[in-house]
């Protein structure tokens, strides 16, 4: 993602309300301290500038959503949409995704989506994929038992990739297509920014999800 340096926003960022500061402090009481019920958690890693999780919050109260996003410049933008709409079930971090165990304990949320993942072409940057095998084990320290996590791309070479670490790491594949759009999972499928941006340009919309079975 080209970044702008956006005037103010590490400030604002550190000072919103629907941003959690000192993410730390709430390790293993999320739900409750941060939302005060016990629904299940949804998180989006790199959720860039937040329209697919506002979206989301917004169709399920019954869920709450965490949006995960590495810059300042991009996380604004989803504080400002969620000024406006105020979704008590959404709430944000700015937050390096490589220390996710660090902030949820084990088994604390229930679902991980990846969108648009950044795809780190160069062999030598693979482990920074957030597809890699290192990262799903990161991702297995935090889901719950059942937890899916479902990515979606444009970017073939990501998408295999994707698909090998999947196996690899020793998770089942519960779902893939090579083409969203026009497949049997296209209904209810709600658009990211990055989605309604390349499946403008004609590119097909790859997508997968899997389950890693913590009792196998
Ligand atoms: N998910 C959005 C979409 O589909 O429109 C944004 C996609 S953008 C290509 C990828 C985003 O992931 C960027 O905003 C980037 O800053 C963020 N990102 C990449 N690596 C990250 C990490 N390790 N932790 C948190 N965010 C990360």
């Amino acid at each position: 993602m080209r970044l702008r340096n956006v005037r103010g926003a590490r400030e604002e960022i550190l000072v919103n309300p629907y941003v959690i500061q000192e993410p730390q402090q709430y390790k293993g009481h999320v739900a409750v301290q941060i939302f005060g019920n016990n629904n299940p958690i949804f998180i989006e890693v790199g959720m860039g500038k937040g329209q697919f999780i506002t979206s989301l919050a917004a169709l399920h109260p019954e869920i709450n959503y965490i949006g995960i996003e590495k810059y300042s410049s991009v996380l604004i933008r989803a504080i400002e949409k969620q000024e406006e709409l105020q979704l008590p079930n959404l709430k944000f971090l700015r937050f390096d995704a490589e220390y996710l165990p660090d902030i949820f304990a084990p088994g604390e949320i229930a679902h991980i989506y990846l969108n648009f993942s950044d795809p780190w072409p160069k062999d030598r940057h693979a482990k920074r994929r957030l597809t890699s095998s290192r990262f799903l084990g990161l991702y297995d320290q935090i889901l719950a038992d059942g937890g899916i996590v479902e990515f979606k791309t444009d970017n073939q070479p990501l998408f295999d990739f994707s698909l090998e670490s999947v196996k690899e790491s020793g998770w089942t594949l519960l779902m893939q297509t090579r083409d969203l759009h026009h497949s049997e999972f296209a209904e209810g499928n709600v658009m990211t920014e990055y989605e309604a941006k390349f499946s403008a340009m004609g590119n097909p919309i790859y997508k997968l999800e899997a389950v890693h079975d913590k009792k196998a």
